[in-house]
């Protein structure tokens, strides 16, 4: 058994989904079970439409006919029986009702809450993997469209729902292994799950990847296959750096690394499942599918490389706490977490000087304003005394990494990463390295992030 899941690019239109049918048919002997993404730019539009449905924008109908008009235009191109396609187009449009009803319900209300949205952002997968199954049955391929919120049981936290895995694990093998055992391929929904009491939750976004290795751990599969638009995990997004490289072997670390510092080509939890039940990742490019792709294992290559890859992340903000009296006082850093904490900011990356009186953290530039007012309060008495001189701000930042396991005990990679970085005039703002030392970290400014990338990987020869 393999999963195979397939991302928004790799199901964005007729041509790719007519790559899709054949990747799976050549795989049938192997059983795979697909899991895909909503076609690409998909999920955007859906929640764009409802932000714009809250404050009653003439945009909304105009974007449900281009929703409809997509997907109906593959159904129609793909699906040659009558019959079944007559039936897709049917219920694809039933699902765009049902979709315009929910628009019009938060438009009457004016509010949107994030169970709202993901309510809303579920139809792209829905959709897709709806058309899916009927493209795969056409071509003679036993299919069944799998609705993932039978199966993937959450919590609440709608928008980034934390799994029950025992409950969920339960589910896909009842659900899916009598499927396979009869030759039917499942084409499972990525992204969504169902809570208890029934209401829809996703992921977090990019979150198909996720669901293909939850549903590739729970049914013991020999590989989890993440079909997307470049030929594997490669040494900086190819899309700002010039003579990016595949990688052909990285490990689970290095993956949930790169993939927490920035790199899209994977979600970071998808390793997650993967590792505990020992399964392989392999990417692969649906655009080129002969390519071996990069395999993710808890095997590193063994080739002689330090450093593997580097990423970036945008939109961050810095927020430094700073004063001569903060040097030897106890417990700052635990406030500045805890007020963090009580308005739900998530902390990317911290700095420390090793003089004490800077404290820096790194935060998504969206909750700068709530973690900025939060801390000011949390520090005003300490700022009146003047055991803190400021909180300032810095914005927009990106923080840069370096991620190899092959760095750990290697002496000198900072160096020359920060050597790099100076030399192509640009500015640090501050530095990280974790324990575990298979990542460094740095911040600059937002406009230098990609310009830094590309130094940095030229200087480690990575092309
Ligand atoms: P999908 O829709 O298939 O999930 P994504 O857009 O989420 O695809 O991820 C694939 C993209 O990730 C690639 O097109 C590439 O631009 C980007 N990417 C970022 N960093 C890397 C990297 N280190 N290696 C490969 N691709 C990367
Ligand atoms: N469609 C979802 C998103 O765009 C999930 C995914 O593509 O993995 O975030
Ligand atoms: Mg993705």
């Amino acid at each position: 058994m393999i999963t195979m899941k397939f991302g928004g690019t790799s199901v964005g239109d007729v041509k790719r989904l007519q790559d899709v049918a054949l990747i799976v048919k050549t795989h049938l002997p192997r059983h795979p079970v697909v899991v895909a993404s909503a076609m690409g730019g998909v999920t955007d539009l859906l929640l764009d439409t409802a932000r714009l449905a809250v404050k009653r924008s003439s945009q909304v109908e105009p974007n449900l006919r281009l929703l409809k008009d997509r997907h109906l235009q593959v159904s129609q191109a793909l699906v040659r029986d009558r019959e079944r396609r007559d039936e897709l187009m049917e219920r694809q449009a039933r699902l765009i009702d049902e979709l315009s009803t929910l628009y019009h319900g938060v438009s009457l209300l004016k509010e949107l809450s994030v169970r709202s949205l993901d309510a809303i952002a579920s139809f792209g997968e829905i959709l897709s993997c709806l058309q899916i199954a009927s493209i795969l049955q056409d071509h003679d391929i036993p299919a069944e469209f799998i609705d993932s919120r039978e199966i993937i049981r959450t919590d609440a936290n709608f928008g980034e729902a934390a799994v029950d895995f025992p409950t969920s694990s339960d589910r896909i093998r009842r659900r899916l292994l009598p499927l396979l055992g009869k030759s039917c391929v499942p084409v499972v929904t990525g992204f969504i799950g169902g809570t208890e009491d029934g209401l829809t939750t996703t992921l977090g976004r990019s979150g198909s990847d996720y669901t293909g290795s939850i549903v590739g751990a729970a049914l013991e599969c020999e590989e989890i296959w993440i079909w997307t638009d470049v030929d594997g995990v490669m040494t900086a997004d190819p899309r700002y750096v010039q003579g990016a490289r595949v990688l052909p072997q990285i490990s689970y670390r290095e993956a949930a690394e790169m993939s927490y510092f920035g790199a899209k080509i994977i979600h970071p939890k998808t390793m997650v499942p993967a590792i505990e039940a020992g399964i392989p990742i392999r990417i692969k490019n649906t655009f080129n599918p002969s390519a071996p792709g990069t395999i993710i294992s808890h095997t590193a290559d063994t080739g002689d490389r330090i450093v593997k890859t580097i990423t970036s992340i945008d939109n961050l903000s810095l927020i430094a706490v700073e004063g001569n009296g903060m040097v030897g006082v106890p417990g700052i850093s635990a406030r500045i977490f805890a007020a963090l904490a009580r308005v739900q900011v998530n902390v990317i990356m911290i700095s420390q000087a090793s003089s004490e009186h800077n404290l820096c953290v790194v935060i998504p530039h969206r909750d700068c304003a709530k973690a900025l007012h939060e801390l000011k309060s949390e520090f005003e008495r300490d700022i009146a005394k003047k055991v803190i001189d400021e909180v300032k701000v810095q914005n927009p930042v990106s923080i840069v990494a370096v991620v190899g396991e092959g760095m750990k005990g290697f002496r000198g990679v900072a160096g020359k990463t920060f050597t790099a970085v100076a030399e192509a005039g640009i500015n640090i703002v501050a530095i990280a390295q974790g324990s575990s030392e298979y990542n460094i970290s740095l911040v600059v400014e937002q406009a230098n992030a990609h310009k830094a990338v590309q130094a940095i990987h030229d200087v480690f020869h990575l092309g």
